[in-house]
């Protein structure tokens, strides 16, 4: 762990504030909100905090609204809440528990307690985050997988149709790789493989592309508010540069295929035909002799 974890500590009292500010600050970077707009701000905001301490009575937007924002937005529902407050009634915890908060915290507080009680629950942040990225991750190459590929699919998908601006996918293929494994052995077809993904990832530029490992040796990339040129170029760059790096490998270099379809996404359309478009340039690529860009334009 390079980075101390971030708090978010909201409360409308100054002494609350410096005093839980006072207990915490040695384990974590800390951020302040005096009230519930500028918390939910702060929250909205890269990088979010790891955790949020949230007193319940304040002028405004009290606690319990603010945790009910911060549930319903798919970027801030992630990040666990506890509850700091003096109200101890019953019904209180249980509203604030059902909201969706992982704890909470009465106060005259101890201060033990406190620290011990966001110890815990940032470990097990800590742990749903790094099973979270893991899910998304194909286990040899450290690109992501299908999983990850699927849903940015579908995220893109509806996005470039409300915006309507063109999405393109590519299919990309590695050249006779049966050949590769049965000559040179699964293990070096292994290391080629990981070089080949690392290659495309790298060479991807823009901040919304997406590379996954599709399959055994396929790789789709996802290039948001990019035509059928923008996407001819990107694939030509990926095919090249994969060329480059695998001259090093034994028997390199090796070469990919790549098919590129393009669509302004519409109503009826979907994104299964966009695959099945970039896939079957992808067959005429591999028919025409391979280490060869096709696009459906
Ligand atoms: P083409 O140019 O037509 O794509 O020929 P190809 O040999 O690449 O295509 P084919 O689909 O016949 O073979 C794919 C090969 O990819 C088969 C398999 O041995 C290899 N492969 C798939 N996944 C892995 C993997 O995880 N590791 C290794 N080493 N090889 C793999
Ligand atoms: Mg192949
Ligand atoms: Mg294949």
């Amino acid at each position: 762990m390079t980075h101390k974890p971030s708090l978010l500590i909201v409360d409308d009292v100054a002494t609350n504030i410096e005093i839980l500010a006072g207990a915490l600050k040695a384990d974590y970077r800390l951020r302040i909100a005096t009230g519930g707009e500028e918390a939910l701000a702060i929250a909205a905001r890269e990088p979010r905090p790891d955790l949020i301490l949230l007193d319940i009575m304040m002028p405004g937007l009290d606690g319990f609204e603010v945790c009910r924002r911060l549930k319903s937005a798919t970027e801030t529902q992630g990040i666990p809440v506890i509850f700091v407050t003096a109200r101890d009634a019953e019904e209180d915890e249980e509203r604030g528990l059902n909201l969706g908060a992982v704890d909470y915290i009465t106060k005259p507080f101890s201060l033990p307690t406190v620290r011990a009680r966001v110890r815990n629950h940032i470990e097990l942040k800590r742990k749903t985050d790094l099973l979270e990225r893991l899910a998304n991750i194909d286990g040899l190459t450290g690109i992501s997988n299908r999983r990850r590929l699927d849903e940015q699919i579908e995220i893109e998908w509806r996005r470039c149709q409300r915006t309507q601006t063109p999405l393109s996918l590519l299919i990309a293929d590695i050249d006779l790789f049966k050949d590769y494994n049965d000559r040179h052995g699964h293990g070096a077809g292994d290391i080629c493989l990981v070089t080949i993904a690392k290659e495309l990832e790298s060479s991807l530029s823009r901040p919304g592309d997406l590379v996954a490992r599709y399959g055994g040796e396929e790789f789709v990339v996802i290039l948001p508010d990019t035509d059928a040129e923008g996407a001819f170029t990107t694939a030509e760059r990926l095919r090249s540069r994969v060329e480059d790096v695998t001259q090093k490998l034994p028997g390199g270099p090796v070469t990919i295929s790549i098919g590129s379809a393009t669509q302004v996404p519409s109503e009826p359309g979907r994104v299964s035909d966009l695959l099945n478009a970039a896939d079957m340039q992808l067959y005429r690529a591999k028919s025409e002799g391979r280490n060869k860009i096709c696009c459906a334009c």
